[in-house]
This record gives structure tokens, C-alpha cells and sequence, in this order.
């Protein structure tokens, strides 16, 4: 009989492409996901300006009040998102519609319903003595986004992982990373830390939004893709070194 495998020619791996492929498995989910939305790593120096400016566009987009007035005028905030609830027609559900989905997911802060085109708020969680008004803010806003996201159409044009990045980027306090000398005051690690913080924070309602019956393209963020579409490494190459990786393993 024919042995076929000495047809093959054996793919060889060089160090580089041996690196690359160490390198994105090593990555995180959340810095991955930061790579194909913005083109840049949380690591990246130039990645808050980047942010910065998606967020300008996300508020310019929907005409969205800066989150940052949490900090020094909550109640104007609390106007501008009602302004636009009102403007959308985008209703509250009462405690009655909401108890048996927040009894499902005790940890979510409120949701925004698909099918009743509106907003519950998880009255439980106000309860809790560690709830603030800064958590108030963040989880209204943050729904907002997808609400008037429905009313956009973004559903249907956008993957769960951008409508997510565009609710959770809008609810990130950044205006003040506009002054470069109150920049130049925090370590560098701790905007950095922040930064891998909102996008596994990103990957969290991701899977949030799965759990609960939701489709996402998670796949698209997988170290394989990330080789194959960004580093340019082929199919056959990744094989070889999951096999080769295999053969070194110690087998218990
Ligand atoms: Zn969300």
C-alpha cells in the first residue's frame, strides 16, 4: 500500500513564526478584542488617544451627554439621558415585568429588553450598601446605548462585540485624559491596567449576552483567526506547531 505521508512535504517552522504564534496564544481574550476593534494593544502607548477619539464619535453619533459629568454634575446627566430616552420613546419596565429576569441573573445591574424595547432596572441591586450613584450612571447609560442602538438599526450592522465596545467605551471616564498634564500624573501602568480592565469588562457582557441566548462571533477573536487574518499565518502552520508542541509535552 501507498504511504501517502511521504508525499507531504513537512511544513517547517521558523523562530519568527514559532514567536508569533507563542506570542497571540499568550494573549488575553480582552486584548485581542481590543486589537480587532481598534487596531492597537491595550499595551499600546497611542491606544487612549484612539479611545478618546471613539468615544467623541460614539457620543457625536448619538448625541450622547460625556459620562465624565457623573463626577461633577450628576444631576444635568440624569436630564440629558432621560432627554434621550423621552426623545426615543424608550420606556422603564416596572419591578412586575423584570422580577423573573433579575431573579435569573441576580448579577446584572439592568438590561435593556429586546422585545419590550425598553429598560428594567435591577431594583435588588440598589439594595446592596456597595451600590452608588456612579453605579447608577454607568448601567443607565450603558443600556441606553443599546437601546438607542435598536432604534438605530445597529442590531442588525454590528457584531455584539462592537455594540458592546460602543456601550461600554461610552460609560468609561476618559475626558479628563484629554489634559496632558493630569495624564502625565497617573503611572502609566494604571491606565494601562484600566485599559485591559474595559475590554475583558467587554468580553464579560459578551458572554453575559451569550449566556442569556445570544449569538456572537466570538470565534472572530480566537488566537487561530488573529494568526490567520492579522499575522498572515497559515492554517498548515499552526498545525505543525500544535503537533509539535504535543510531541514535547511530558505524557503523565
Ligand atoms: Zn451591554
Amino acid at each position: 500500500m501507498e504511504d501517502k505521508s511521504e508525499q507531504l512535504t513537512p511544513t517547517i517552522l521558523s523562530k519568527d513564526v514559532k514567536q508569533k504564534i507563542d506570542s497571540r496564544l499568550g494573549q488575553s481574550n480582552g486584548s485581542r478584542l481590543s486589537e480587532v476593534i481598534t487596531g492597537l494593544t491595550p499595551e499600546d502607548p497611542q491606544i487612549v488617544d484612539r479611545l478618546i477619539q471613539m468615544q467623541d464619535q460614539i457620543y457625536q453619533k448619538y448625541g450622547f451627554p460625556d459620562i465624565s459629568l457623573m463626577l461633577t454634575n450628576p444631576n444635568l446627566l440624569h436630564q440629558k439621558i432621560n432627554e434621550i430616552l423621552d426623545k426615543n420613546q424608550i420606556p422603564f419596565l416596572t419591578k412586575d415585568k423584570t422580577k423573573e429576569f433579575f431573579e435569573k441573573y441576580p448579577d446584572v445591574y439592568a438590561a435593556y429588553f429586546r422585545n419590550l424595547k425598553s429598560i428594567g432596572i435591577n431594583t435588588e441591586k440598589q439594595k446592596n450598601p456597595s451600590y452608588s450613584n456612579q453605579l447608577f450612571f454607568i448601567s443607565l447609560l450603558h443600556e441606553t446605548t443599546h437601546a438607542v442602538q435598536e432604534v438605530n438599526n445597529e442590531f442588525d450592522s454590528s457584531s455584539i462585540e462592537m455594540l458592546e465596545f460602543e456601550a461600554t467605551l461610552a460609560t468609561t471616564i476618559l475626558s479628563p485624559l484629554k489634559d496632558l498634564d493630569y495624564r502625565a500624573t497617573i503611572p502609566e501602568k494604571n491606565i494601562q491596567e484600566s485599559i485591559v480592565f474595559l475590554f475583558d469588562s467587554i468580553c464579560f457582557s459578551v458572554e453575559n449576552w451569550e449566556s442569556q441566548g445570544g449569538t456572537s462571533n466570538r470565534s472572530r477573536y480566537t488566537a487561530e483567526n488573529l494568526l490567520k487574518t492579522f499575522d498572515g499565518i497559515t492554517s498548515d502552520q499552526i498545525d505543525t506547531y500544535k503537533t509539535q508542541v504535543n510531541s514535547q509535552t511530558p505524557k503523565p
